[in-house]
């Protein structure tokens, strides 16, 4: 009798204890890795990108908790996606190949102009702890900064315009710059530390833009052209 209820009293434990907490997440989480995976081999290595730390970066953000819930299944597809207020997370190819321009290095202070949702500045974080970034439309600024401290990235986030980039922070080892200004914001050059690196697309709004990796040595800035680019205008006052 006694060994009847102790098994009787096991018996719901070693029930739970078979059956995953919530199926139905752990999938999801496995398939969203699955897709991941592929994107970085197919659309960056695949491509030509072949620095371990940015193609590690790209594997470890979960790039569909900054997409809207609608776009969730295309999160990993090689393409822009619409975040809201005529903005857009850009393709994950641009972001590799923009970040692999600023050959970050651990501990070196990156400045991101456009947080939109936060990707850019998470990919950034895993890379250095002194990430900044500056975005000028509240609700996004909002949501990214909540999306982030979610995810546990220690990014410095401010709502203004990044075309003034952050001179209480600066100089700045490098600066990216994710939406298009019409010219070359001259308080970003010279927000750049000798021997800084700031990737830049300048162009006329709508149009193809240039992307530009422009190097600074002491008083020099050495431009070059990285190739067309598509991204949504730089917003503010000074265009
Ligand atoms: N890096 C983003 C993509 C940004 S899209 C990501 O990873 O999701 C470009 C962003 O730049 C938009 O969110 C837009 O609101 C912002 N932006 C436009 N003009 C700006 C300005 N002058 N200063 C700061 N952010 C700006």
């Amino acid at each position: 009798m006694r060994g009847l209820l102790v098994i009787v009293a096991l018996l719901p434990l070693t029930l739970s204890s078979c059956v995953p907490p919530n199926v139905e997440e752990t999938s999801a989480a496995e398939a969203f890795a699955e897709a991941r995976q592929k994107m970085v081999e197919e659309q960056i290595e695949g491509r030509g990108i072949s620095d371990l730390e940015v193609l590690s970066a790209l594997a470890r953000v979960p790039r569909h908790r900054f997409v809207p819930q609608e776009y969730l299944s295309q999160a990993y597809e090689d393409h822009p996606l619409s975040i809201g207020y005529g903005q857009t997370i850009s393709q994950p190819y641009i972001v590799a190949m923009m970040t692999r321009s600023l050959e970050l290095e651990a501990g070196e202070k990156v400045l991101e102009v456009g947080t939109g949702s936060g990707y850019q500045a998470a990919i950034l974080a895993e890379m250095t702890d002194q990430v900044y970034t500056v975005e000028i439309v509240e609700p996004l600024q909002k949501q990214a900064a909540s999306t982030l401290e979610e995810l546990g990235y220690r990014v410095h986030i401010r709502l203004g315009d990044g075309y003034y980039g952050w001179p209480e922070q600066a100089p700045f080892d490098a600066i990216i710059v994710t939406c298009a200004p019409d010219h070359v914001p001259q308080p970003l050059t010279q927000q750049l530390k000798d021997g800084g690196r700031l990737v830049i697309p300048v162009g006329p709004p709508g149009c193809y833009q240039t992307l530009w990796l422009i190097e600074r040595s002491g008083e020099q800035f050495r431009s070059t052209n990285l190739g067309g680019v598509i991204f949504v205008p730089m917003l503010g006052e000074h265009q």
